[in-house]
């Protein structure tokens, strides 16, 4: 693997696997050898009867910066985790068959990776990266952390793994999709996307120690209570959902193809600096 290292840890932390995005020099864009990388990695988790709890972290000063947005490679020669194919076809064709594919269909297999998953979140953590931290089961965020979905900027409804209604609650998903303001970790832990924030230095050990505790449980007891808690989700109607804004991204997709010759609108690739967003009070 080069895009991303796998780590088994010992003597006190047994138990525990440490994934981490490994190309700090582009801010740990996600490019499709990166994601099948990354899914590589949470199957050989999963497939460990020793790995009871998985830690996905990343190297460099920020988590994920999304989405490689330059990375065209063709998807010939991967294993591919779906069903679906065409992936280099023209048109909407091939764009949806390859974010079914490697957006839609890894978010689902690693959310539901039958083991607890840790996401350790320091730095930006931009609109693709959001997928990568939400698909684990707990956040564990730096004072640094902050999080952004800038994709209406661009165009496009927000994210392919859509669930930004679940994880900030609906008023405030809006406020986040319509501003695509950044927001910072103690925003994120007040809405409960978040479950603790920490100083940057104690961001490693505190969720190691939290990873720690966690091991100590039956494995299948957490294999169970994951699943109990994910088919809630799914009853919920979380699936359907998901996979309701999925087609409306690749509508908003197939739009700006027509308008701008780009599955996004270019605009929003030249966007200033994303202002941080006002602290409750200020500018109303
Ligand atoms: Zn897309």
């Amino acid at each position: 693997m080069n895009t991303v290292r796998y780590e088994l840890l010992e003597g006190d932390d047994t138990g525990i696997a440490r994934i981490m995005l490994n190309r700090p020099e582009v801010r740990n864009a996600q490019s499709v050898a990166m994601t099948y990388e990354l899914n590589a990695a949470f199957d050989t988790a999963a497939a460990d009867d020793n790995v009871k709890v998985v830690i996905l972290a990343a190297e460099g000063p920020h988590f994920s910066a999304g989405h490689d947005m330059r990375d065209r490679a063709v998807m010939d020669g991967h294993d591919t985790v779906g069903t679906w194919c065409g992936f280099d076809l023209p048109g909407g064709e091939g764009l949806f068959a390859r974010e079914e594919e490697v957006y839609l269909g890894m978010c689902r297999r690693w959310r539901d990776l039958p083991k607890p998953t840790i996401a350790q979140v320091h730095g930006r953590c931009i609109a693709g990266g959001l997928m990568l931290a939400w698909v684990c089961d707990l956040i564990v965020a730096s004072d640094d952390a902050r999080f952004v979905d800038p994709v209406v900027s661009m165009g496009v409804n927000g994210v392919e793994w859509f669930v930004h209604p679940w994880e900030l609650g609906a008023r405030k998903a809006k406020e986040h999709l319509f501003t695509a303001d950044e927001w910072d970790a103690a925003e994120a832990h007040r809405l409960g996307m978040v479950n603790h924030v920490v100083p940057r230095a104690e961001l490693e050990t505190f969720t190691l120690a939290l990873a720690r505790r966690i091991a100590t449980k039956p494995s299948f007891a957490l294999k169970l209570a994951k699943l109990s808690v994910n088919q809630t989700l799914d009853a919920m109607g979380q699936r359907v959902a998901i996979e309701g804004a999925f087609g409306l991204h690749h509508v908003a997709h197939s739009h700006n193809q027509l308008r701008f010759g780009m599955p996004v609108d270019p605009s929003g690739l030249a966007l200033p600096p994303r202002r941080p967003r006002p602290s409750s009070g200020e500018a109303i």
